[in-house]
């Protein structure tokens, strides 16, 4: 074997175990060695079938996850109905959402040097909603740490690592989606945006979302759950369900910052992402 062909090797094996690590940490007992799939123990909520092929409430159970393609575009179904909103929200059909006619670039043209708020004076710049214009799916965070202020993306830093290889585990890229914040410019110290502050910079992110009209949202964190559907209720108790966002489903699950922090919580998280997999799977027919 060539000293090349022994270093790509080596990276394969490297990226198995990356693979194999991740989903152990995800709470995975086994891997299919032919499909690659990873299989869960039931959690003391679920009894059979397996966690893997549990439906969102609401949604008659549907086979397991399987690698269909994520990225053709097809209409978006209704969300959860009334009887299973908690939160008095009254789901509405895609039709609700109009379709906007301005494009992300004039969005990110209006924004431009904005200071429009005080979290401006301490930003080194904007970082716009990043991905796919066309993308199926859309995560929302709150707003940029350190490394998104250098390098003008959401989601680069430690936390971003992470929820690349969330997307990566739901079987896309990057690239296939598409990803933003509340606000747009680095809180100081990191600290939560205000209401204000928030309230002040959330109308770009309905904008955007109004000219994308991805088929799922996930909101990761209080922040985005609070600004993009008014729950004042926690992460906690709201996850794992969706709910409705101008006939849009919304996926509320926990901000990748806090997996690094309580790493014992992507277990649930990544029950919410196969939920969100099953819903595109649904669309994708
Ligand atoms: N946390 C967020 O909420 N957004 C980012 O872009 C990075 C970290």
């Amino acid at each position: 074997m060539s000293s090349e062909q022994n270093r790509e090797l080596q990276d394969l094996l490297k990226q198995a175990r990356e693979y194999v690590d991740y989903f152990r940490e995800l709470g995975a007992e086994t891997i299919d060695s032919e499909t690659a799939t990873p299989a869960f123990a039931p959690t003391s909520a679920e009894s059979s079938p397996p966690a893997r092929e549990a439906a969102p409430p609401g949604v008659s159970s549907s086979p397991a996850v399987t690698a269909k393609p994520l990225f053709a575009r097809r209409p978006v179904e209704p969300a959860a109905s009334a009887s299973q909103n908690l939160f008095g929200i009254e789901p509405t059909t895609a039709s609700s959402m109009p379709q906007s006619a301005e494009t992300l670039e004039e969005i990110w043209r209006d924004i431009g040097e904005c200071t429009r708020c005080g979290l401006c004076s301490g930003r080194t710049q904007v970082v716009n909603t990043h991905g796919n214009h066309k993308a199926r799916l859309m995560f929302v965070g709150e707003a940029p740490g350190a490394d998104e202020d250098v390098q003008g993306k959401p989601f680069v830093g430690r936390a971003g690592q992470l929820l690349t290889k969330m997307i990566e585990a739901m079987g896309m890229k990057r690239e296939d989606v598409i990803i933003g914040n509340v606000n747009r410019c680095r809180p100081p110290g990191n600290r939560q945006p205000t209401l204000e502050e928030a309230a002040i910079c959330r109308p770009f992110l309905f904008r955007e979302i109004a000219t994308v009209r991805p088929e799922v949202i996930v909101v990761m964190g209080n922040t985005a759950l609070r600004n993009l559907l008014e729950i004042k209720a926690g992460i906690s108790s709201v996850r794992g369900r969706f709910h409705d966002y101008h006939g849009i489903p919304v996926m509320p699950t926990f901000h990748p910052a806090y997996l690094l922090r309580d790493p014992s919580k992507k277990r649930e998280t990544w029950e919410d992402l196969k939920k969100v997999m099953e819903r595109l799977d649904r669309t994708s027919m």
